[in-house]
């Protein structure tokens, strides 16, 4: 009896230690795999910060690329983002092709003056513990940036390199271009204020000349007309040709002087239009009266071919009369026993004039400068007959600032059609 209890005893103590025997072997199996879980969170950790690192560096890289950076300034920010920083500083160098140069010259950082090959065999190339990044734009190579490379995770820091270089070239091409556009925009802004000083002092000095000229000349006037009456007056008759050609010459001259002075004001945007109704009937009838003598020195029919105009119109009448007479003065001038036509009819909201005549007409070649200032056209029936080639560079202005545009169609030996339409209710 007392031999069986110690042996159900015994039994019982062999299954308690079998039972803990077992649970040390399942937590020592849990621990292992708790030991890995753990190493396998650790390795997941590292490159999450490497991800995370990489991602800083090409974020700070598209912010940089972002800004409005000249070459140097973007080559110096992206040294930044990619050396690594050392006690002594960046350990790196940013370089920059000038233009025309074959060598690379330093721009940034702490490397040599100049890097002498500047022929890429690469994105990346590793020279010791120096890195050369080469930088391409779309032609060519543009610049490099020299870092120091990193003894730990060298491959990792390598490939985020090699493949931002890439990106990191195409904005230094932008950043090249946009300042080569800089500089272009900035010498033509100077080239057009150094044109529009020019203009000014020519127009100042026209407006001044003509003044200066116009005081004397109304004084030769003055003593023509003079001395023709004491001539007359004392009857020696014999000098009054002699003093009519003074009279036509110095009437020749002041009309140019005056040409010259109109000019000057509209050139310098002194010319203020006064737009008011005009009635046109009465307009044509003067203009009839003042044109037919030019006619007639050149024995031209004058035609007004009116009727269909519409009765008024707001316009500047002083300007819109000296355009149409100055275009029958050149028709009457430049044509010789023919026709001269002046048109007027409605146009849509507009009123288009034109002046035909039937006379020498202009070369094609002529046409397009002849609005231009002292212009005439080279050709000897032109050139005998007086003329300035300032009128009609007048009047192209002044109907450009009444809202039209004065154009000529004409054929040579057949006549010339002068045309411009302006807005029957003003501009
Ligand atoms: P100009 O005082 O010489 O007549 P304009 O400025 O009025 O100056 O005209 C410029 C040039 O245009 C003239 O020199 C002439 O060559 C040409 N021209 C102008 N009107 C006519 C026309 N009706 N027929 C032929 N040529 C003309």
């Amino acid at each position: 009896m007392h031999a069986t209890h110690i042996h159900v005893d015994l039994e019982h103590e062999l299954a308690a230690l079998r039972a803990e025997r077992d649970a040390l072997a399942d937590a020592n199996v849990r621990a292992a795999e708790l030991m890995a879980e753990l190493a396998e969170a650790h390795a997941l950790e590292d490159e999450l910060r490497r991800q995370a690192e990489d991602q800083r560096v090409r974020l700070a890289l598209a912010q940089t690329i972002a800004e409005p950076l000249s070459p140097e300034g973007l080559l110096s920010a992206a040294l930044g983002v990619f050396a690594e920083l050392t006690p002594a500083g960046l350990a790196g160098a940013a370089y920059l092709r000038e233009p025309g140069a074959e060598a690379l010259v330093r721009c940034a950082g702490d490397g040599p003056e100049r890097l002498e090959r500047a022929q890429p065999s690469g994105v990346i190339e590793i020279d010791g513990d120096m890195v050369t990044m080469w930088l391409c734009g779309h032609e060519r190579c543009l610049g490099a940036l020299r870092l120091r490379c990193p003894t730990v995770e060298r491959d990792r820091w390598l490939r985020l390199r090699a493949a931002l270089a890439p990106q990191l070239g195409v904005a230094l091409d932008r950043a090249r271009i946009a300042r080569a556009n800089l500089i272009i925009t900035s010498e033509l802004i100077q080239a057009r204020d150094r044109a529009e000083r020019a203009n000014e002092a020519k127009t100042r000095f026209l407006a001044n000349v003509s003044h200066e000229l116009r005081t004397p000349l109304n004084a030769i006037i003055g003593y023509t007309a003079l001395l023709d009456e004491l001539l007359r007056e004392s009857d020696q008759t014999e000098y009054l040709g002699e003093v009519d050609r003074i009279r036509v010459a110095s009437d020749h001259l002041f009309g140019l002087v005056e040409e010259l002075l109109e000019l000057s004001q509209i050139e310098s945007g002194r010319v203020v239009l006064r737009p008011a109704r005009v009635e046109l009937a009465p307009l044509f009838a003067e203009l009839r009266v003042l044109a037919a003598p030019l006619a007639a020195a050149r024995d031209n029919q004058l035609v007004l071919a009116v009727d269909a105009a519409p009765p008024d119109m707001i316009v500047d009448a002083q300007r819109l009369r000296q355009s149409l007479l100055n275009l029958l003065d050149n028709a009457c001038k430049y044509t010789d026993r023919g026709q001269v036509t002046l048109r007027a009819a409605p146009d849509g909201d507009r009123v288009a004039f034109s002046v035909q005549d039937t006379g020498i007409g202009i070369a094609p070649e002529q046409q397009p400068r002849i609005f231009e200032v002292f212009v005439r056209a080279n050709d000897p029936n032109v050139l005998r007959r007086h003329g300035s080639g300032l009128g009609l560079a007048i009047i192209h202005r002044l109907i450009g600032q009444m809202g039209g545009e004065l154009t000529v169609s004409s054929a040579l030996g057949k006549g010339s059609t002068f045309s411009f339409s302006l807005p029957r209710g003003g501009r």
